[in-house]
């Protein structure tokens, strides 16, 4: 019978996982489909942000100097319309939000703040150098950096870059992933469960969370435990850049991952982790595929997926800060440490008092999927003796 080496820690085996990831190539992409991509070059502005001195109000554009008093409405400048002609002493000239400031102008008064007579404005208060107008490049200059490499992008970075003119971006191709579920029991959702049959949970799991983190995902049929079919589906899964298994990674006789894959040239880099759940997750390497086997129940498949397996899709695309960003809040509730292992807990998180408030859920066993569907967060509870008492300082993950 196999036996695990002494457990990894969590840092550890996430640090030997990185270690083996080679970002993939760049190419080019456009920015409306560059959504959670990954930028591979730092971006700079194409042009001064705003690319000339505008106006941020509707009203009458002038020389503060001019202020209080009555002036000819020489123009009326709208949004895209620039003035004919520069600002003269003692003119005003009507402007729209976003409308381009003449030359000669050095402020705005608002239309809620002045009479308008037509073509003559009367304006009752003394108006400061500057106001309402927004001046050219205050947002960024052009050449300036606008975004960094290593940063996936969203709605705020894709809208800087089209703003300042960027119409595509490099970025490492996105991960081609496939996954398997293991396990004469698994039956699809919609069939029929004859006895000691389960549905398979995994699969759209661990298609879920590789979708989430920018991976193009090929589920393969689930294949029972037979060394035929594991080795048939695991080379196909092994021509993608990714590979997650589910099942089949502990140590009993039926679980058949880890030999097939060995046989299949795939080299171990470790098995087992003190992390609970997942404690028999399977990484190793063929060629330049990373090969993650997660253990079948499907809550420590879904943790597993957190803490090693989208790091590593997320540097394979060159995320500048691949590890999951865990977050500082307090117990709502005392709970039993586990003296060995780092335990990943399902909570609920709540606002509290200055605090994330973090509601540990009841029902923590691993196949409990279930209950982890309550769950918005997962709790870090470090190893060790006794109990964490309630208020106690932890750190938690978000669940996307
Ligand atoms: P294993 O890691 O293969 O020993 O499986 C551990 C437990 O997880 C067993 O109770 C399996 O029936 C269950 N399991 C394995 N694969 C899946 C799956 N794809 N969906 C739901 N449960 C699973
Ligand atoms: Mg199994």
């Amino acid at each position: 019978m196999p036996r695990m080496a002494p457990l990894l820690s969590l840092e550890e085996a996430q640090q030997r996982i990185l270690e083996r990831v080679v970002a993939l190539p760049p190419e080019r992409v456009p920015l409306d489909a560059a959504a959670g991509r990954v930028l591979a070059d730092p971006a700079a502005a194409l042009v001064d942000l705003p690319p000339f001195d505008s106006s941020a109000m509707d009203g009458f554009a002038l020389r503060a100097a001019d202020t209080p008093g009555r002036l000819p409405v020489v123009a009326r400048i709208a949004a895209g319309r620039p003035a004919p002609r520069g600002l003269e002493g003692g003119e005003a000239m009507a402007i729209a939000t976003g409308g381009a400031v003449p030359g000669g102008a050095d402020a705005v008064i608002p239309i809620e703040y002045v009479v308008d007579h037509g073509n003559e404005v009367e304006i009752g208060q003394a108006v400061e150098v500057g106001a309402n107008v927004r001046p050219q490049g205050g947002d960024v200059r052009r050449g300036e950096p606008l975004v960094a490499a290593g940063t996936v992008l969203g709605a705020a970075q894709i809208g800087a870059l089209a703003a300042a003119g960027v119409p595509d971006i490099i970025s490492a191709r996105r991960p081609r992933a496939a996954v398997l579920a293991t396990g004469s029991e698994l039956r699809p959702p919609g069939a029929e469960l004859e006895p000691g049959e389960i549905y398979d949970a995994n699969g759209v799991i661990l298609a879920t969370q590789l979708a989430s983190a920018g991976a193009e995902v090929e589920r393969l049929e689930p294949v029972a435990d037979d060394e035929a079919a594991h080795r048939g589906a695991l080379e196909t899964g092994l021509r993608a850049d990714v590979l997650v298994s589910s099942g089949g990674v502990s140590v009993g006789p039926h679980d058949l991952v880890r030999s097939v894959g060995a046989e299949l040239g795939v080299e171990e880099v470790f098995w087992g982790v003190a992390v609970k759940p997942g404690k028999p997750l399977w990484f190793g390497v063929r060629d330049r595929t990373l090969v993650f086997g997660v253990p079948g129940n499907p809550v420590s498949a879904l943790v597993c997926f957190e803490l090693f397996v989208r790091p590593a899709v997320l540097a394979l695309q060159g995320a500048g800060a691949p590890l999951p960003r865990f977050e500082p809040g307090t117990l709502a509730r005392g709970i039993r440490r586990n003296p060995v292992r780092t335990e990943l807990v399902r909570a609920r998180s709540r606002v509290g008092d200055g605090a994330v408030e973090l509601e540990p859920l009841g029902g923590q066993d691993s196949h409990m999927i279930a209950r982890a569907a309550g769950a918005d967060v997962l709790v870090l509870v470090p190893a060790g003796e006794g109990e964490l008492d309630a208020g106690a300082a932890v750190s938690f993950l978000r669940l996307a």
